[in-house]
């Protein structure tokens, strides 16, 4: 595998509801396009179509397991940026694990990096 693994996975972008401080929509924090988000309480927004049954991010592009990427990605929110792939430092995230499972996707090893390939 020659390219990062969580642009053929997206997994934990259609598992999760993915929620964000409000905050976090403005220019001076990560400027998450408001219109993107849905109020679920007082100073709590989540990114719309991950706060359902069959959670989906309404800015996840493409097809998960296939090829996927972010529409929003220089304006994701926090959780999305703390949000580690298994290896990607060295550890294991088992949300990352159980995500990718609900996808029948196997959890990522330490040779599904570039890097442990030499690309
Ligand atoms: S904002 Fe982007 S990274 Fe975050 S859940 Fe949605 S598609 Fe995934
Ligand atoms: S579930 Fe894990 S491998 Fe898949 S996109 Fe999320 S962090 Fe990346």
């Amino acid at each position: 595998m020659s390219k990062h693994p969580c642009l053929s996975c997206g997994a934990c972008c259609a598992f999760f509801r993915v929620s964000l401080h409000w905050l976090e929509t403005s220019a001076e924090s990560y400027g998450v396009p408001l219109a993107l988000t849905e109020r679920v309480s007082p100073h709590q927004n989540s990114m719309l179509g991950t706060g359902h049954a069959n959670p989906s991010c309404i800015s996840l592009k493409g097809i998960v397991g296939e090829s996927v990427s972010c529409t929003i990605y220089e304006n994701r929110p926090g959780s999305c940026r703390s949000f580690s792939a298994s290896y990607e430092d060295g550890t294991v995230n088992s949300r990352c694990a159980v995500a990718r499972l609900s996808k029948g996707l196997g959890p990522l090893q330490p040779s599904d990096w570039p890097a442990a390939n030499g690309t």
